[in-house]
């Protein structure tokens, strides 16, 4: 059987050791009051999401770095399409769309953060599925 991809599962929010169980309990990020709303455990593997009590704060590091790494790529494109000046103030819509698109994103960018966050501490077990059950 072939190993689900890493960069894929940690982008669709998959539990880090099968590769298979959903880490949220609905797919929609934009439902403000569910987004963090998780599966206590892998419903595929049982693997306890939140290793220990406190665990996601750590996750402010990760979607700050996110944040970070999202806002340069705004910047590549943006630079590639638009060109980067203060004379222009090409910059100053830089600086407004990034903020206008981080913003829109920020559902997204919270799960992915705890999802990349979780996949840093647990690895990729071929036997966590079936072993569950
Ligand atoms: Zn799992």
């Amino acid at each position: 059987m072939s190993v689900p991809n890493y960069l894929l599962s940690v982008f669709s929010n998959k539990c880090p050791r099968c590769r298979k169980g959903k880490l949220y309990r609905t797919n929609n990020p934009y439902n403000y009051k569910l987004v963090y709303d998780m599966h206590e455990h892998c419903p595929v593997c049982d693997l306890k999401l939140e290793l220990e009590p406190g665990f996601w704060y750590g996750t402010g590091y990760m979607s700050y770095g996110l944040s970070v790494a999202f806002s340069l790529f705004n910047l590549g494109w943006f630079y590639l399409i638009f060109g980067l000046s203060w004379e222009g103030n090409s910059l100053f819509y830089y600086l407004v769309a990034n903020t206008i698109i981080l913003i829109t994103c920020m559902p997204l960018i919270m799960r992915l953060s705890r999802s990349a966050y979780l996949s840093i501490f647990v690895k990729y077990d071929k036997n966590a599925a079936s072993a569950a059950h």
